[in-house]
């Protein structure tokens, strides 16, 4: 068997297999790997997913995209190490549901990309005896996410940069409290700022000696596991209808793992694509002219405070389009195939809150305010397109990440999770930096 390929949106012509695509993050010519074939699997088979468990639905995800390059038996033992928590499936009427993705130890949906790839990179390092500084930016849960999936492992270093005023009390002590071999870094800026210093960093060949890697979204290890969820989704919801899905998105790597799960064959009518005021995204399914939006907003969803969605470039080539790193539309993507797949909907702060406290007065259910985006989109679809069963939106995160918006808008106190019970306790370490480039590049230098 010849193990399938990865190819770079930019355009270059080399193609790198699954580990090569992990352990490098972003390809040479600064665009993003994308699988050169997409494996289908058969509606029988997807029918009979109803009675797997998790971890196994994630083997028969995943694993066509892995090859040969691990053997069975690991990758098993991998997905079931990975995958050890609930992902519960709440009704909220009739058969519109929430899929909440935040039973992981840091209470956000980026955990079930982020433990796989730690063990995916680790089980490849310790082979190879090899060692690597995981380097990533965060717009606040991402941080956390891919510090605990890194935390301890001998082979990694891990430099997480967030924008110092624009993460919650709870996201930084979940980067914060854990010392070791991670690190974080706060930065005067914002998320772009962020992600802009990791990119150039990324791209700085007196860096190279550093093994530098990214955890971002960018990384096919983060991606392929968000296709899993779906498929998950639609065996617990689905007797066989096609199914909506309702994203709340922000740099759209949720979204690409649902794209490919309807590639890989997922019975799906169409995707809501929901964003916050961040609205780039539909603003281009609506006019068809692509503009970042620099500065991002601040709205209260935090992690999907975007401007220019770096997985937007996945997303173009999936239809033929072309969008380089710097947000520029080199060709063109098929737009009545992207309209055709999905609704893009922008929702307001004003509609986030009044969404958090119509969900909860109305039906019992708590959201939080990227949950609530994600809701509020699907409602939008229901009056401007048609009423679907059946639905479901994705939860992103626990409601007790983001306590502030919550007891303002309802009164209530979100009830805190286990996991993050003991975070007030517990010392923080955090290094300050300029927005400057060459304060990363020293600290980068100091950690050898
Ligand atoms: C990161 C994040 C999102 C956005 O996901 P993308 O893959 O970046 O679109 C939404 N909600 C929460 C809680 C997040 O942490």
């Amino acid at each position: 068997m010849s193990n399938l390929m990865f190819y770079s949106t930019n355009g270059s012509p080399e193609r790198v297999d699954f580990r090569e695509a992990l352990l490098s993050g972003q390809a040479p010519d600064m665009g993003l790997y994308m699988p050169e074939e997409i494996p289908r699997i058969g509606t029988e088979e997807i029918v009979r997913f109803s009675k797997m468990r998790y971890p196994e639905i994630a083997y028969r995800v995943v694993g066509p995209y892995i090859g040969d390059l691990i053997p069975k038996e690991d990758l098993v033992s991998i997905l079931e190490d990975a995958y050890n928590f609930d992902v519960p499936i709440e009704r909220v009427f009739d058969r519109a549901h929430i899929m909440r993705l935040d039973r992981g130890p840091t209470c956000s949906f980026k955990d079930f990309a982020a433990r796989l790839m730690g063990r995916l990179v680790q089980y490849f390092l310790e082979r190879e005896g090899r060692s690597v500084i995981i380097l990533t930016a965060t717009s606040g849960d991402t941080g956390s996410a891919v510090a605990h999936a890194f935390y301890g492992l001998s082979n990694v270093q891990v430099v997480v940069l967030y924008p110092r005023d624009e993460v919650t009390e709870r996201q930084r002590k979940q980067m914060t409290t854990l010392g070791g071999n991670v690190h974080a870094l706060a930065v005067d800026g914002k998320f772009d700022d962020c992600q802009a210093l990791v990119k150039r960093a990324f791209a700085d060949p007196e860096l190279r000696d550093l093994n530098l890697s990214s955890a971002n979204s960018i990384n096919v290890g983060r991606l392929l596991p968000q296709a899993v969820y779906y498929f998950y989704a639609y065996s617990r919801i689905s007797e066989g209808e096609e199914i909506v899905i309702s994203v709340p998105s922000g740099n759209f790597g949720n979204l690409m793992g649902g794209l490919i799960a309807m590639r890989m064959g997922l019975p799906v009518r169409r995707f809501v694509v929901a964003t916050n005021e961040n609205d780039e995204f539909p603003v281009f399914m609506r006019t068809g002219i692509y503009k970042p939006i620099r500065p991002s907003r601040n709205c209260i969803s935090n992690a999907m405070n975007v401007g220019h969605p770096s997985n937007l470039a996945r997303v173009f080539a999936l239809y033929g389009g072309w969008l380089d790193e710097k947000g520029e539309v080199r060709r063109e993507p098929d737009l009545d195939a992207m309209r055709r797949d999905m609704f893009a909907v922008s929702v307001s702060d004003d509609e986030t809150r009044k969404t958090i406290k119509e969900v909860y007065e109305r039906y019992r259910v708590l959201l939080e305010p990227h949950g609530a985006v994600g809701w509020a989109g699907l409602m939008r679809y229901f009056e401007e397109v048609e009423r679907w069963e059946p639905t479901v939106s994705l939860e992103t995160a626990d409601p007790a990440k983001f306590p502030e918006e919550i007891i303002r808008v309802l009164g209530v106190t979100p009830p805190l999770p286990r996991a993050m019970a003991e975070l007030d306790s517990l010392e923080e370490h955090i290094k300050e930096i300029s927005g400057s480039y060459e304060s990363l590049k020293s600290y980068l230098r100091g950690l050898r």
